[in-house]
């Protein structure tokens, strides 16, 4: 029987149930998860280069423990879906104190990365006996970056499949964008480097991986003598001129942008804690679609200026064009944009800001959603009851209830196909499909037609 004297904090829509009080084992978790935070922060001070086993093990051992120890407690014990308890309230998901002091952590740590990557030299050295054994040689200071990456999709991955686990495709979605950062993004590359071929991360190519489209990418690469550099160039091209079409054609954006793409993987792993902070404002509507077009064009016309450069000079060789296209692009996109706002500002901004706002390979990948996939949400209007969870939880900011209310099907070059308002509807209103393209676009039922329909009975 439950205890009718007890206050229950769930507000869930979903699943009413007695609210179980783990709270103590919770708290023993998350103190073991700071304690390994703070030996990795011992670390940069000098001890992780003198004992780099000892330390890298046991800092990343006890986040790790203590992260799926806090899962199982809170989520698998617990009914699967999102839980809306003091979500606006909270001070790390309501932009409360705790989120600004992880805005600026993270924002710190990456623009010191950048600049005075010296600072952590001694991570670097902690980091080097993993890099030997997978790389070969010592750490550099983006592959410690990388580390750092890859551990927190998988721990956040896992957290995401045991949170969603009602559902199959977060599921298998979460466990391929898992698989897409582990072995596309870290351990290939890591293994070529091994093996003395050309690093490539194969999950990034053009326009995403700007330089891949330069001149000097080519020439190196066709330098290389062995067999695999051919390769990278075939893979390369072909993803961006054959696979890019034809898989968006099929299944929408979300091949890439929920499957593959590692920002994306990072957005809906790590992010997930902050997705309903995404603005739904109209106007970040308008300034998106301003932003993301522009950074798109911007690509294209410098990769085209560079390649006339090249052609005029008859020599794929770097040139002045091509070094500074690449610098200020690094800079002020990849730095700027896409590392200090589009991930440090998670805790405030929502998790997809690069994604939505920047990203050119999300552009092209929405052109071809909006206007020539087979790819669309259907929505069973007669069935919403205008909760609004699907809008909240939407990462890119779209306001899916708006269309569901309607009965109207979403077609929107933003979407990126994470499926998460079909998962968190109470009501099962909304299916993402892919279907033949006539009637994908369907006249939405405005109230007024309904009434109509009613009186004309
Ligand atoms: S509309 Fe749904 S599937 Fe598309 S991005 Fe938003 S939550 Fe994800
Ligand atoms: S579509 Fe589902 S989640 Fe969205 S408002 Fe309607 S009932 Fe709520």
């Amino acid at each position: 029987m439950p205890d009718l004297n007890k206050v229950d904090p769930s507000i869930d829509l979903t699943s009413a149930h007695e609210h179980q009080d783990f709270s103590v084992l919770s708290k023993v978790a998350v103190a073991i998860m700071v304690i390994g935070f703070l030996i990795l922060s011992i670390a940069v001070f000098g001890p992780g280069a003198k004992y780099p086993k000892l330390f890298l093990f046991s800092s990343f051992g006890a986040i790790a423990f203590g992260s799926l120890a806090y899962t199982f407690l809170t989520y698998f014990l617990s009914p699967s879906g999102v839980k809306n308890n003091h979500i606006t309230t909270s001070a790390l998901t309501a932009h409360g104190w705790l989120a600004w002091i992880m805005a600026v952590g993270l924002t710190g740590f990456y623009v010191i990365h950048y600049w005075w990557s010296h600072l952590f030299e001694n991570w670097y050295r902690m980091m080097d006996p993993l890099s030997f054994y997978v790389r070969g040689k010592q750490t550099e200071d983006w592959i410690f970056y990388g580390v750092l990456y890859t551990f927190g999709v998988l721990i956040m991955g896992i957290r995401a499949i045991v949170k969603y686990r009602h559902s199959r495709y977060q599921i298998i979605r979460t466990c391929m964008v898992i698989f897409s950062q582990f072995f596309l993004a870290w351990l290939i590359p890591s293994l070529l480097v091994y093996f003395k071929e050309p690093e490539a991360y194969v999950n990034y190519f053009w326009p995403l991986s700007f330089k891949d489209g330069f001149p000097l990418h080519f020439q190196s690469l066709l330098q290389e003598p062995s067999i695999m550099a051919k390769f990278l160039i075939f893979w390369s091209l072909g993803l961006t001129f054959i696979g890019t079409p034809i898989l968006t054609y099929y299944f929408g954006k979300r091949w890439y942008c929920s499957w593959v793409c590692g920002c994306g993987g990072l957005a809906n792993t790590v992010g997930d804690p902050f997705r309903q902070n995404s603005s739904k404002k109209l106007i970040s509507w308008k300034i998106e679609r301003w932003m993301i077009n522009s950074v798109l064009i911007f690509i294209v016309v410098s990769t085209g200026y560079i390649w006339y450069v090249a052609a005029t000079a008859g020599t794929l060789k770097i040139n002045p064009a091509d070094h500074y296209l690449t610098k200020s692009y690094g800079f002020l996109i990849g730095m700027v944009f896409s590392g200090v706002v589009g991930t440090g500002f998670y805790p405030i901004l929502g998790t997809r800001v690069w994604c939505r706002f920047g990203c050119p390979q999300a552009a092209i990948l929405g052109f071809i959603q909006r206007f020539f996939s087979r790819f669309r949400i259907t929505t069973n209007g007669g069935q919403c009851i205008s909760c609004g969870n699907c809008s909240k939880y939407c990462e890119m900011g779209i306001d899916v209830r708006s269309y569901a209310e309607r009965g109207a099907n979403i077609v929107r070059a933003s979407c990126v196909g994470c499926g998460m308002c079909a998962t968190v509807c109470p009501r099962g209103v909304l299916n993402l499909e892919n279907g033949p393209r006539e009637g994908r676009i369907n006249k939405p039922v405005s109230l007024s037609d309904i009434i109509n329909f009613e009186e004309d009975k």
